[in-house]
């Protein structure tokens, strides 16, 4: 505060740096929030009024949002039942001449299916990467936001990491990256008052970075007690028949952001466990594509029945890394008591 410049300055520079770093990017662009990250990137790739954008209609509404805000038309495809993540099978059939990208949103900390780069590319379409819950997972050896085109990350505080309100863009294109930083900052680049376009405010505080950076620091440590307490969950919960737990592949590193469970006796589960001050959270209560502002490019009940289904049994249970393990333990036995009814 004392360098008297509050926003944009050098701890943000510095946050882009060690951010860039620690996923392996080329580039970082620090913004104001995860929408403005994804909004950025569908700027960056040059959406028009009428251009296509698939995703999921299964995530939180800023996904689609973003594609509204960038006046694009939102394409919605039905998720993978394993995964929840949109499934690359059903994608090459929404793809049309209109099709400009995908944002492929890598739910609860899973990293999206990487056959999706491969049919992008094969349609020459752009792949941008809502990993809004996803920093610190991994494809192999690879982080989320070294995955697709540009890589969108949020930093509300119920994420991986925090900066109070934040986002962060990663991309390996300078030209993206170069778009991205003009478009946060009223369409100016390095130059004030040469405005090539229209722009937005979507700049990060010096306050926001300081905390991002603390937040950086501790980040390796942080995931990895949230994949610790989700292995304990896995092993004590595997042999209870109501519910499912999530599956991950070997070569998958998931930073559960959400520990996720399915059981037809959500809301019963629930309330047991918030009756015992256990909260748990539904992400997500409805697919996207039943809400009104979506509904009027056509959508029904019934298109995306994976979707829909997943909507009603879906359960995250607290995973953070400042649990207790008496409060795992609470947790599983209170599961185990409601499940067995
Ligand atoms: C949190 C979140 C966002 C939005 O991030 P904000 O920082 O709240 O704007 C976008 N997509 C997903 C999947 C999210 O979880």
């Amino acid at each position: 505060m004392k360098s008297g410049k509050l926003v944009q300055g050098k701890k943000v520079a510095e946050f882009e740096k060690q951010f860039a770093k620690y996923c392996g990017s080329k580039y970082a662009i620090a913004v104001s929030s995860g929408t403005s990250a994804l909004h950025c990137s569908l700027y960056a790739i040059g959406i028009k009024q009428g251009d296509e954008i698939i995703t999921s209609p299964f995530t939180f509404v800023a996904t689609a949002n973003a594609i509204l805000l960038a006046n694009g038309t939102p394409k919605f495809v039905d998720i993978d039942k394993g995964t929840l993540c949109l499934d690359s099978q059903k994608l090459e059939k929404a793809i049309n001449k209109k099709t400009k990208a995908i944002i492929a949103v890598s739910l609860y900390g899973m990293p999206y299916d990487q056959n999706i780069n491969q049919i992008a590319k094969k349609h020459g379409i752009k792949v941008i990467e809502d990993a809004a819950q996803a920093f610190g997972s991994k494809v192999e050896n690879k982080k989320c936001g070294n995955l697709a085109d540009l890589t969108a990350f949020s930093f509300y505080p119920t994420k991986n990491i925090t900066s109070g309100e934040g986002g962060m863009i990663t991309t390996n294109n300078k030209n993206h990256a170069e778009l991205c930083r003009r478009f946060r900052d009223h369409g100016q680049s390095q130059i004030r008052y040469a405005y090539h376009d229209i722009g937005n405010n979507y700049r990060m505080t010096e306050i926001a970075a300081v905390i991002g950076l603390n937040q950086l620091k501790k980040a390796e440590k942080m995931i990895n007690q949230r994949i610790k307490n989700a292995k304990t969950f896995n092993q004590k919960l595997k042999n209870i028949k109501d519910i499912a737990l999530p599956k991950i592949p070997t070569n998958i590193r998931h930073s559960f952001n959400q520990f996720t469970i399915r059981t037809k006796k959500r809301a019963q589960v629930q309330k047991h466990l918030l009756k015992r001050a256990i909260q748990t959270g539904v992400y997500y209560p409805k697919s996207l594509h039943l809400y009104p502002h979506f509904q009027k490019f056509g959508y029904r009940k019934g298109d995306f029945p994976i979707a829909e289904e997943a909507s009603k049994e879906v359960l995250s249970i607290p995973v953070h890394p400042e649990l207790k393990k008496s409060e795992i333990e609470k947790i599983v036995k209170e599961i185990q008591t409601i499940c067995k009814n």
